[in-house]
């Protein structure tokens, strides 16, 4: 049986909701992925072959894979999380049956998004690797070409590096759309602090502008990072000042945000 791929986790009810910023690159990946999926007799009717595949590119941490999970649970789309380091290390000498078995899989469970993490790790540059990194990136390009225009599987690169991805994938039919995720400005930042503190109680000297402005540098992850840090601070002043505080009561203030500012850096 060929099982789950290499690792399944759920789209976890990740929504459009959850991503701050990102706006137009948002809308690009909505245009690209979401018609060919839901709809995808409209390419048919045009004469046109709908898109296979979409290279997510940019900085770790800047919510690539947030996207991935958003698009396929917003149309209700298997989704299929495979780490690229994993199908060459995990599967050693059994790179290219995974990725037969994967996509056999997500062929099965249409319609479906297979998300590669990492795909540089296994598509890069033919003529840099070895053999092993030759037939990879030889059966994924088979696959890839192999995928019918009415089977909606749509497939999701992301890459931190995406000059060294095999040029043959980026390539009309393969990985011909790519879209850049970039590090948020200000502007971003600011959505990203309201989408991570959405649910905290903040007291109200908090100033999510201030805080926007004075996290110059910072990803979504790092904000992940910093709220949640505020927030565990928070905790652990309320039960240093109170032991027998009520710990339904506590808010995330400031001063708290500064700790979590002097210990998180991007
Ligand atoms: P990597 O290249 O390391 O896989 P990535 O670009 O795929 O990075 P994600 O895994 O999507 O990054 O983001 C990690 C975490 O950071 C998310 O789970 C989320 O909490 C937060 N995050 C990143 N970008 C955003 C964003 N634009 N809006 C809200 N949260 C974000």
């Amino acid at each position: 049986a060929a099982g789950p791929a290499a690792s399944t986790p759920p789209a976890g009810g990740i929504t459009y909701e959850d991503i701050g910023g990102l706006d137009e690159e948002l809308d690009l990946v909505r245009e690209t992925i979401e018609l060919p999926l839901s709809e995808p007799e409209v390419f048919a009717r045009l004469g046109i072959d709908p898109p296979k595949g979409v290279l997510l590119h940019g900085p770790p941490g800047t919510g690539k894979t947030l996207i991935a999970k958003a698009v396929a649970n917003e149309v209700d789309a298997t989704f299929i999380s495979v780490s690229g380091p994993e199908i060459t290390s995990k599967y050693k000498g059994e790179s290219e049956e995974k990725l037969r078995e994967i996509f056999a899989e997500a062929n099965e469970s249409a319609p479906s998004i297979v998300f590669f993490d990492e795909i540089d790790s296994i598509a890069g540059q033919r003529d840099d690797g070895g053999d092993m990194e030759n037939r990879i990136v030889g059966q994924l390009l088979s696959l890839m070409d192999g995928l019918d225009a009415r089977e909606d599987v749509i497939v999701i690169g992301a890459t931190n590096r995406v000059d060294s991805i095999d040029p043959a994938l980026r390539r009309g039919g393969r990985f011909d759309r790519e879209i850049e995720i970039g590090v948020p400005g200000e502007a971003g930042r600011r959505e990203i602090l309201e989408v991570h503190t959405r649910r905290m109680p903040l007291a109200d000297d908090v100033d999510v502008d201030r805080l926007a402005a004075r996290t110059y540098g910072f990803v979504g992850a790092d904000i992940d990072s910093l709220t949640t840090e505020a927030a565990l601070t928070a905790l652990r002043r309320a039960r240093r000042d109170d032991s027998e505080v009520d710990l339904a009561t506590v808010e995330v203030t400031r001063a708290d945000f500064e700790s979590a500012l002097a210990a998180v850096e991007p």
